[in-house]
């Protein structure tokens, strides 16, 4: 099973590639996640990526592309993957397209976790202020301001994967706002249904 999970911060990605990883058996890839461990390790990547993420910029489109070649060319990623926070652009995506084709695999869906925006920014905004009246550290680019930028780039570069996907017959769009376990319950069905039958 190849997967990827699209929708914008805080829409319930991570939650629900968990929850995948743990029914499929595949492995989990969050670029995000990746990059901050990188910048945390000090390697030259994350030294790069640390101010474009801080300021919730896209980091250059090759160094994501490098990690998630490597990390789906790895023995654990045979049985499959969900891809979380990747691909974030267009020429990502075709990367991705390349790489699978050179070996000889497609994907099998790819799921829109579709959001109010309006409601999410509250969410977020939520989850920062009881994080921080807990005392617990904050990512750096967990501010208000931040956040706002973060969502401007998922619009404008993010989004349009959306259609991308949607020509090659691939997308399911479930509704991100509803409680995790029927989230869950969507992307459940959605997997069962074929995405790739009738699409050309
Ligand atoms: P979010 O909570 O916004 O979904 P992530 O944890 O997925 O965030 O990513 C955090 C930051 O890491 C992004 O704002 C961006 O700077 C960088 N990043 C993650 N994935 C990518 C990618 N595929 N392309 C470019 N930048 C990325």
């Amino acid at each position: 099973m190849r997967l990827i999970l699209l929708g914008p911060p805080g829409a319930g990605k991570g939650t629900q590639a968990r929850r995948l990883v743990a029914k499929y058996g595949i492995v989990e890839l969050s670029t995000g996640e990746a990059l901050r461990a990188a910048v945390q390790a000090g390697t030259a990547i994350g030294r790069q990526a640390q101010e474009i993420i801080a300021g919730g910029n896209l980091v250059p489109d090759e160094m994501v592309v490098g990690i998630v070649e490597q990390r789906i060319a790895q023995p654990d990623a045979r049985k499959g993957f969900v891809l979380d926070g990747f691909p974030r652009t267009v020429p990502q995506a075709v990367e991705l397209d390349r790489m699978l084709q050179a070996k000889g695999l497609a994907l099998d869906s790819v799921i829109e976790l579709r959001v109010d925006e309006v409601a999410l920014l509250k969410r977020i905004e939520g989850r920062i202020a009881e994080m921080k009246a807990r005392g617990e550290p904050l990512r750096e680019d967990d501010s208000p301001q931040v956040l706002h930028n973060r969502l401007k780039t998922y619009r404008e570069q993010t989004a349009p994967l959306i259609d991308y996907y949607r020509q090659r017959g691939v997308l399911r769009t479930v509704n991100g706002m509803a409680s995790i376990a029927d989230v869950a319950a969507e992307i459940d069905g959605a997997l069962e249904v074929p995405a790739r039958a009738g699409s050309p």
